[in-house]
């Protein structure tokens, strides 16, 4: 069975996006290319807008899985705020008019320059990561006279078993302040006389297709919530992460948590608690969703360059590779591969696909059946999170070219990257 989605999935034997048929972009815009459905996009978003519709909720989409402006500015046109982690990402929300006011910055290395370009937007919070940052952030608000909204990211360690590259909220992990030195990173905050003490969030991992870890964070973030509340620091906002993961296509893969469902649970527990402790009054909810906003959005079109047969393994050398998509290069992902137009009366045989960059780690699949032939087209799916934004130049081979499908008509969100661009910058010494 081939993995398609309900956006990208075959018509008369061709791969459609929506109601564009691949080989159409690809004759137009070539090899490699991200192609991705607005329609997906939209519906994605909804899932998460829906399910907060009525309640002082806050969907932070955390544009580092995918930051084309087109992507943000359909977002942020549908409602959604930010999860930025750097300056340059606070750039690209105002470059499409976005609002700081739902912008949220994370990070463990926020630098003097970032706050105060954070700062003079007035953005919502800063989930702060550590005691240093603190008292880096207080400095720097306090020259500008302004006061910062924080929060700080908590380390709940609760493990949230998926890959150890993309776990985040164990002891072992660089992210947020551990739990038991929470209290005291929050009263050290409650003194500092240019913070405003706002919120607390969490972020225990990417790809995470159980919500069961989720919930037993929250569980330990309202623990602290209320023990903070008893010495009259009031938080105003708690914020889940994101980290609810898709399906690759990878078999025996266990289904994602649908997205209502595991919002239903968030909300339950926190209306329950609420009522029990507070008189049901209400507590503002962020999310930071990613991958799950965009993973299932996108697929990267590739070319079969070369077909090349050996005792061990065989082949499948495609023009796209590790400097496109990262992600199996970076964490041994899964991507699942696709031909365009499946053939016939090609005999099949087991490839690993690989790109022509020089590293062994350049792979994009391993031990796939495929029929296919030089001249062919593959769709890698499912790529619309974590691959152009960790796109590189290595090799010096420009980022591919992004296109955006709504129905049948299609839209260039970014150009291919041309070599020459590469080195424009460079100068020689003589
Ligand atoms: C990366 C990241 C997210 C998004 O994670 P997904 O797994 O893509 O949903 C959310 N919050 C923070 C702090 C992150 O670093």
């Amino acid at each position: 069975m081939p993995h398609t989605t309900p956006h990208f999935s075959y018509h008369d034997g061709v791969l459609h996006a929506e109601s564009t048929p691949l080989p159409q972009v690809v004759a137009e815009y070539g090899t490699p290319l991200y192609v991705y459905s607005k329609a997906a996009l939209l519906g994605n978003f909804d899932a998460y807008a829906d399910a907060c519709s009525g309640r002082d909720a806050l969907v932070c989409y955390a544009m580092k899985a995918n930051s084309n402006l087109a992507i943000l500015d359909i977002l942020a046109r549908r409602g959604a705020g930010f999860d930025i982690v750097s300056g340059g990402e606070l750039l690209r929300v105002l470059a499409v008019g976005g609002d700081p006011q739902k912008v949220i910055f994370s990070g463990v290395g926020k630098s003097v320059e970032e706050m105060r370009l954070a700062l003079s937007h007035d953005i919502l919070c800063f989930n702060v990561e550590s005691i240093a940052e603190l008292h880096r952030l207080n400095e720097v608000a306090g020259s500008m006279g302004k006061k910062a909204r924080i929060s700080l990211r908590v380390n709940p360690n609760v493990d949230p078993k998926t890959h150890p590259y993309i776990a985040t909220g164990l002891k072992a992990n660089k992210f947020g302040v551990a739990f038991d030195d929470a209290l005291d990173t929050y009263r050290a905050a409650a003194a500092l006389p240019h913070l405003e003490v706002a919120g607390i969030d969490c972020h225990i991992g990417s790809q995470l297709l159980d919500d069961a870890p989720l919930l037993e964070a929250l569980d330990k973030l309202i623990e602290l919530i209320d023990d903070l509340a008893l010495e009259g620091i009031v938080l105003h906002h708690l914020d889940m992460g994101g980290g609810v993961g898709i399906n690759y296509g990878e078999v025996g893969e266990a289904p994602p948590v649908p997205v209502s469902d595991y919002l239903g649970r968030v909300f339950r527990r926190i209306d329950a608690w609420r009522r029990e402790k507070y008189d049901g009054a209400p507590i503002k909810v962020i999310f930071e969703p990613g991958r799950s906003i965009v993973g299932d959005t996108g697929v990267l079109l590739t070319t079969v360059e070369y077909l090349k047969k050996g005792d061990e393994k065989n082949f499948c050398i495609v023009d796209a590779a590790m400097n496109d998509l990262m992600r199996p290069a970076l964490y041994q992902a899964w991507m699942g591969v696709q031909p365009v137009q499946p053939r016939s009366g090609v005999s099949a045989d087991l490839y690993d696909v690989v790109g022509p960059v020089c590293e062994s780690g350049d792979w994009l699949a391993r031990d796939r059946i495929l029929s296919a032939e030089p001249g062919d087209v593959l769709a890698i799916m499912s790529a619309g999170a974590y691959g152009l934004t960790m796109a590189s130049n290595y090799n010096t081979r420009g980022r591919a070219a992004e296109i955006i499908v709504d129905g049948g008509t299609v839209h260039l969100v970014r150009e291919r990257e041309q070599p020459v661009q590469l080195f424009a910058q460079e100068k020689v010494i003589r």
